[in-house]
């Protein structure tokens, strides 16, 4: 048989960073009739979600759940703290620093960008000077993104939390782990974080439509002190609802709960510690092959260094057009789907053909990355796009703990 066969029918794997592979205990879970938003099992089941959210947030204090994707969970964590003419401090690693701050702007609240670009961390040097130099503690908030999944940049929550102590700086910490929790490490309380926002469909493994928002007293103290909040958006009743329709702002993402107490039991059931370090491992296993693909022609890691990578997604650029070329035949031809670039040239420039995105988030294991390296090192070979040797064999020894 010659190369050309088609071999894409099958279970499709989306591999992109978001919406991540939703685990057959999940969509099972959701697949039921429309359940009582009164009374009985689902209004008893709620009131468990949130102290087992809490431990995947690794937080003791409070959890507001809303209907929205990502996009409303930033928006919600701005309303709960912050009013129009506000400044706010956002370090920028990427695309979604950028888009955050931007919602921030949206809402009549200044903003102060450190724009480091879409391949390095934050220069703490360069956060630390920006608190200095605010005396007057103009900067209400300081807004991070943990996981930049447009530039699968890695950054230093612990450390931002440190300037702001060295500083005396009394704004908040507000930290975005949409693409990060559920895979990374993340320590809410130890970190001394005070608002974190994270949404259903990366590592909790969910479709996208719920979001939740995290915040500790200091943060409600922040929120009381304001003298209106929108009605939608605030915390308050989310957090200490009275009865069951407060949770929600209205009626409940019925089907999204039910999913949710599934993919919680799946990561609890693992073990947080377990899920992060299965992250850590898969994701080397990738490097290890991205690093030999790269070691001979054009294929290179957007993050050159280690231990600032995520473990959750890998930006990668291959030079235009070939990124979109690959893309396209391990869809066609192997039935996966790897993510665009994004954020790292402008949509419809020749260059932006140059970048992809590979998402490891959330239910993904070690056979479905070596299919996923498996199938990129197939759609090298076949597009003849140069590429440097031993990768599969380089991510297998990983894997085999060699
Ligand atoms: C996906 C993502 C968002 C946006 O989430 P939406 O659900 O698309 O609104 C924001 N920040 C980060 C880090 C993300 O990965």
């Amino acid at each position: 048989m010659s190369g050309s066969v088609n071999v894409a029918t099958g279970r499709q794997y989306l591999a992109i960073p978001g919406p991540s592979v939703v685990p057959d205990q999940v969509l099972q879970a959701m697949h039921r009739p429309s359940p009582n938003i009164y009374a009985g099992a689902l209004v008893e089941m709620t009131a468990g979600l949130i102290p087992d959210l809490r431990r995947v947030a690794r937080t003791d204090h409070h959890a507001a759940i809303y209907i929205s994707n990502g996009h409303g969970a930033w928006e919600a964590a701005l309303q709960n703290t912050l009013q129009p003419g506000d400044l706010v401090l956002v370090p920028s690693s990427g695309q979604f620093a950028i888009g955050w701050s931007e919602m921030a702007q949206g809402l009549g609240i200044e903003t102060k960008v450190l724009d480091f670009g879409t391949s390095a961390p934050w220069d703490m040097a360069r956060v630390a000077e920006a608190l200095a130099a605010d005396t007057a503690h103009r900067i209400k908030a300081v807004l991070g993104v943990h996981v930049d999944t447009s530039s699968s940049i890695r950054n230093d929550i612990a450390g931002l939390r440190r300037l702001l102590d060295e500083a005396g700086h009394p704004a908040l910490l507000m930290v975005d782990c949409i693409a990060s929790l559920g895979c990374e490490r993340f320590e809410m309380d130890t970190w001394g974080v005070d608002v974190m926002v994270s949404a259903s469909q990366k590592g909790l493994m969910m479709p996208p439509g719920i979001s939740f928002v995290f915040f500790n007293d200091k943060a409600a103290a922040a929120r009381r002190a304001l003298p209106r909040v929108s009605r939608y958006w605030d915390w308050e009743p989310r957090a200490n609802p009275q009865e069951f329709y407060q949770y929600f702002g209205g009626t409940a993402p019925t089907h999204h709960l039910y999913g949710l107490r599934a993919a919680l039991d799946m990561i609890h059931g693992e073990g947080i510690e377990n899920t992060w370090n299965r992250h850590v491992h898969l994701a080397e296993t990738i490097w290890a092959a991205c690093e030999a693909w790269g070691a001979d022609g054009p294929l290179r890691m957007n993050v050159a260094d280690r231990p600032i990578r995520s473990h959750a997604v890998t930006a990668l650029d291959i030079g235009a057009p070939d990124g979109t070329r690959l893309r396209s035949w391990v869809e066609q031809n192997m039935g996966l789907t790897l993510g665009i670039g994004l954020g790292m040239a402008p949509s419809g420039s020749p260059d932006w053909h140059g970048y992809f995105r590979l998402g490891h988030m959330g239910h993904v294991n070690g056979q479905m990355v070596m299919g996923l390296l498996g199938g990129i090192e197939a759609g090298l070979t076949a597009l003849d796009i140069p590429h440097g040797g031993g990768a599969l064999e380089a991510a297998t020894k990983v894997l085999a703990g060699r």
